[in-house]
């Protein structure tokens, strides 16, 4: 069993407490690493190394020099990313080849956000007032808790990490009790790039008792948090008490929607890859199907011939298509999600099932027949479930997409140029892809509206969210008025 340590003020130690939580493979449900159990003792001892940090050598770094070390953290992210991959999986149970994927694209996010970092300017506005020189600076905003989720440990926490060290901020990192792991061997190529201690720090353990801590804490200035929407929302509530900044990446149940005049074998495609990808297990996967009702069912029949011949197994074999669901609980919930809706009605067209095998594995699976006011076409489940829901005409597929608590991203399926943009214009989403699904890139901002969250991350904007303005106004040569009245 892999013993791991927490990175705190520069040191990799135990948990105060002395406890360790084991991580287990999900397809074989066997413990592979020992992971510490941190709390509310390690939380402060963290803020305080983030907290001391920002006042220590840190802040004698120029914006050229944090672009420097971020440079050198994604030359050692190269290396390490085939290394990183293979630990993810045994954490999150993804795919190999996806996990690939994503740590084979960090250095580029954070060779992106190094290459801002002596970019931040401030400006010169026009104060208005002859012989007054007004400017503007950006500050860090100072200690950053970034608390993520399992389904894609580093991609999800180096969109946090990188600008908020681009920006001069000190971080703390929370991953997900479920994937520790990666997070842990990322502290040592931050230790190994040299970045001074408490400028980044790992904390781990579970959301009660090593999260809920983090956003509490006085001194911490900023929350960046990706997972689910309940702790979402708790989170926000406690940030908002002492108005600390909060961005939130949350949940979704976004629509894929295909039109007659679609190309239909890139829609299957695309469609397949928004929902069985990653075992559903996407902040965006594409788990509602809208399709317009006169193809529906020759649709539903290219669906059913892609998906049945989908090769499900173990995730570390490169010819898997579809591994398992993360966590226990995870599965049990997919599970009782397919009782929801056959309970409510949906046609189940495609598997329903768990799989006879170890692990926790679930069949992929398509309900037909879905209304969109059913639980199944409502709720995240986050699992590989497709619900599919027909509609008339363009108003009707608007309608229906927009009715949803979430807005997080959604796909449109037509060569109608003109449909494409007046579907863009008007879906509730944060991301919409025309003729693609499950496209994403540093440069382009990412983030959704309603239950989906607030803010933004990616491009210059999350380099934004970690910084403070500060408005300076030198009277060089007006002269002194009435002390009485202020001045406008
Ligand atoms: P989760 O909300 O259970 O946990 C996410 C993280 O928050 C974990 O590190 C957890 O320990 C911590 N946490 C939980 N409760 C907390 C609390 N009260 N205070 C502080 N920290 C707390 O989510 P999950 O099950 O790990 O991930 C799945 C969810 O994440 C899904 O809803 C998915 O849609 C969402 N997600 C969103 C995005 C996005 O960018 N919008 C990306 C990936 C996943």
């Amino acid at each position: 069993m892999k013993e791991y340590q927490m990175f705190i003020g520069g040191q990799f130690v135990a948990a105060a407490s002395g406890q360790t939580f084991q991580s287990v493979e999900p397809w074989t449900e066997e413990a592979w690493a020992a992971v510490p159990r941190g709390g509310v003792e390690d939380v402060n001892a963290a803020v305080q190394a983030a907290h001391a940090a920002l006042s220590g050598p840190w802040s004698g770094y120029s914006a050229s020099a944090r672009g420097a070390l971020l440079r050198r953290l994604a030359d050692l992210l190269v290396k390490a990313a085939p290394r990183l991959a293979e630990i993810e999986v045994r954490d999150n149970g993804k795919l190999l080849t996806e996990m690939r994927a994503q740590t084979g694209y960090l250095p580029e996010i954070y060779y992106y956000y190094a290459g801002l970092a002596d970019k931040i300017e401030g400006s010169v506005p026009p104060v208005g007032r002859p012989g007054v020189f007004g400017y503007t600076r950006y500050e860090p905003i100072g200690v950053v808790a970034a608390i993520t989720p399992w389904n894609s440990p580093l991609l999800l926490a180096a969109a946090k990490i990188a600008p908020a060290l681009a920006a001069g901020c000190t971080i703390i990192h929370k991953p997900s009790e479920h994937s520790s792991a990666s997070a842990l061997e990322f502290a040592r190529l931050v230790q190994e790039a040299g970045f001074p201690e408490g400028v980044f720090n790992v904390i781990t353990g579970f959301g009660a008792e090593a999260g809920d801590p983090l956003v509490r804490h006085p001194k911490v200035a900023r929350i960046s948090f990706t997972g689910g929407t309940q702790a979402g929302r708790a989170i926000n509530q406690i940030a908002a008490a002492r108005f600390a900044r909060c961005d939130l990446e949350l949940g979704g149940k976004s629509p894929n929607i295909v039109f007659d005049d679609a190309d239909l074998e890139a829609a299957a495609n695309g469609v397949i890859s928004g929902i069985f990808a990653a075992s559903g297990q996407s902040c965006i996967a594409g788990s509602r199907l809208l399709v317009q009702e006169n193809i529906h069912d020759e649709f539903v029949e290219r669906l059913l011939a892609i998906a049945k011949t989908a090769v499900v197994g173990d995730p570390t074999d490169e010819r898997t298509q579809i591994g398992p669901v993360t966590t226990q609980d995870q599965f049990e919930k997919v599970l009782a999600y397919i009782a929801i809706a056959r309970g409510e009605g949906a046609q189940c067209v495609l598997g329903g099932e768990r799989i006879d095998r170890k692990g926790w594995f679930v069949q992929p699976t398509i309900f037909t027949d879905v209304n969109n006011q059913m639980r199944i076409a409502r709720e995240e489940v986050f699992g590989p479930i497709l619900s599919v829901i027909r509609f008339k005409d363009e108003a009707d597929a608007l309608q229906i997409a927009n009715d949803s608590d979430f807005g997080l991203a959604a796909g449109v399926w037509t060569q109608d140029f003109g449909r494409a943009f007046r579907m863009s214009e008007k879906l509730a989403a944060g991301t919409v892809w025309i003729n693609s699904y499950r496209m994403l890139s540093v440069t382009m901002p990412f983030g959704g509206v309603k239950d989906s969250g607030a803010g933004r991350e990616n491009g210059m904007d999350a380099i934004m969210a970690n910084l403070e303005a500060k408005s300076i106004f030198l009277n060089h040569s007006a002269p002194v008025a009435n002390p009485f009245v202020m001045k406008l």
